[in-house]
C-alpha cells in the first residue's frame, strides 16, 4: 500500500480524504502542521504529498521549496484561493499539481492516480534511454510544452498562463490544423465541464491570443472558424 502524507490543519477535510485514500487501497497519513509533516516525511518512505498551502505553522509554498532541497516525492497542492494557482503553476515549485477547494475527495484521488501513474511510467521507461526530460516535453513549430513544469515555451519564451489558458494551448498544439468545437475544447480542457463555472472557451482564447502577440506580434497562431470552432495554424515558423 502506497503511503499517502496528507498535511492539512482542518481535520474535517483532512478526514474525508483520509477515507477515501483508504477506501481507494492507499495508506493515508495525516499530519496538521508543517513541522509534523517534515517528521513524517523522514519516518517514512512517501509515495506523495498532498499538501494546504495555508497551514498554522508554515506557508505550504516555503514547505515545499524545504521539501524540495531534499525529496522529489510528487507534491499535490491544496488550496482555498485561485489566486495562489498562479503562484503554484507559474512560480515552478516543482508540485505536480493542485486542487481547489472545496472539491470531491474523489477528484483529489483521480488526481493523485494520475501523478503516481506518470511517475511510474516514467520509472519504467528510464532503461531505454530516452531521458524523462524529453518525453515531458511536446514539441511543435514554435511551441515547447513542459508537462512537469506546467509550461509552455513560445518563441523560446515561457508564456505566463492560467491553468486554463494552459490546458486549451496545449489541446490545440497536439493537434495543430484540427478544427475544435467549442464543446470540443470544453471536453478536452476541462476536468468537469458540466459544473464547470469557467465555462467561456471565447473569453479563454482572447486572453491566449494577447499573451501570444506580446512575444509575437505578427504570426496568427489561434485560426477562428466562425460558427465552428478554432484551430492551430499548420503553417507556424520554428
Ligand atoms: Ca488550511
Amino acid at each position: 500500500m502506497e503511503k499517502i502524507l496528507l498535511i492539512e490543519d482542518e481535520s474535517s477535510i483532512a478526514d474525508n480524504i483520509r477515507f477515501a485514500l483508504e477506501k481507494d487501497g492507499f495508506n493515508p497519513i495525516w499530519c496538521a502542521t508543517g513541522k509534523e509533516g517534515v517528521a513524517a516525511l523522514e519516518e517514512h518512505a512517501i509515495a506523495l504529498i498532498v499538501l494546504d498551502v495555508g497551514l498554522p505553522d508554515a506557508n505550504g509554498f516555503e514547505l515545499c521549496k524545504q521539501i524540495r532541497q531534499a525529496s522529489k516525492v510528487p507534491i499535490v497542492f491544496l488550496t482555498a484561493r485561485s489566486d495562489e494557482i498562479d503562484r503554484i503553476v507559474g512560480l515552478e515549485l516543482g508540485a505536480d499539481d493542485y486542487m481547489v477547494k472545496p472539491f470531491s475527495p474523489r477528484e483529489l484521488i483521480a488526481r493523485i492516480k494520475a501523478v503516481l501513474r506518470r511517475i511510474h511510467s516514467q520509472d519504467g521507461d528510464s532503461a531505454d534511454g530516452v531521458s524523462t526530460k524529453e518525453k515531458n516535453k511536446i514539441q511543435y513549430g514554435p511551441f515547447a510544452i513542459d508537462m512537469a513544469r506546467y509550461q509552455i515555451k513560445f518563441f523560446n519564451q515561457s508564456l505566463e498562463l492560467s491553468r486554463y489558458e494552459f490546458r486549451l494551448l496545449k489541446v490545440l498544439i497536439e493537434r495543430p490544423g484540427r478544427v475544435l468545437s467549442r464543446d470540443q475544447l470544453m471536453e478536452l480542457a476541462w476536468d468537469d465541464p458540466a459544473s464547470s463555472l469557467d465555462r467561456t472557451v471565447d473569453a479563454h482564447i482572447k486572453t491566449l491570443r494577447a499573451k501570444l502577440k506580446k512575444v509575437n506580434e505578427g504570426t496568427e497562431v489561434i485560426i477562428t472558424h466562425r460558427g465552428i470552432g478554432y484551430s492551430l495554424s499548420e503553417s507556424l515558423p520554428k
